[in-house]
């Protein structure tokens, strides 16, 4: 006569053979067990990547599984690039990186980050004269949500001087941007004021 423990065992054994081979078993089971992954937001205009956003990136990486980032789609404020070219250039630069995704986003960045599973906003810290600014989002974005942090980073010293807006600058004077963005950005550009010189 079984006990009914051993019944139970009998029951599980019969049941696992039936409806799992082991290879399905040992999945599950690692999902079960693995840590979840440790996600990151970075968000911005991103009208063009330059260096200085690769930078931030890669530092991120080293502390994040994932990073999300975020291209934000603004009617009001105008861009060189369209919502669709900004996100095409970064995951162009990215396109062996499993671990960053590009999105683009509208609305409230706290909303965005949670709909997205990622409690931590990067924010990338250059000279002096971004700190007001991003100080004040940060504090926003605590009330609006204080489950979401912000986390800064300074990039290397030499991009530390460099904006999306200074890049299309310096481009338009003629200027070299070597090391400044990523090759097929410089591209990009070539081919955006061809075609707006042509129009
Ligand atoms: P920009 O201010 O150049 O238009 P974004 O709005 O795309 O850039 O900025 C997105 C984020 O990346 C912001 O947190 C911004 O401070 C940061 N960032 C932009 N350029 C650099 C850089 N050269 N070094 C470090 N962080 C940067």
């Amino acid at each position: 006569m079984r006990s009914n423990q051993e019944k139970l065992q009998v029951y599980f054994e019969l049941t696992k053979q039936n409806f799992f081979d082991s290879s399905s078993l040992t999945k599950m089971s690692e999902r079960i067990h693995a840590p979840a992954k440790k996600r990151a937001v970075y968000p911005g205009s991103f009208d063009p990547i330059t260096s200085g956003h690769v930078d931030i990136i890669q530092r991120g990486l080293k502390i994040f599984d994932e990073i999300l980032v975020a291209v934000v789609e603004n009617p009001k404020k105008k861009s060189l690039f369209t919502t669709k070219e900004r996100m095409n250039m970064i995951q162009d630069f990215f396109v062996d990186h499993k671990d960053i995704e590009v999105k683009a986003f509208d609305g409230l960045l706290v909303e965005f980050a949670k709909n997205n599973n990622a409690n931590i906003v990067i924010r990338g810290l250059r000279a002096i004269s971004d700190f007001e600014y991003e100080f004040q989002m940060a504090l926003m974005n605590r009330k609006l949500d204080p489950e979401i942090e912000t986390l800064f980073m300074m990039p290397n010293l030499s991009y530390s001087f460099l904006s999306s807006k200074l890049v299309k600058e310096i481009f338009m004077l003629g200027g070299g941007l070597t090391d400044l963005v990523p090759g097929q950005v410089e591209k990009k550009l070539r081919e955006k004021f061809r075609k707006s010189t042509q129009a």
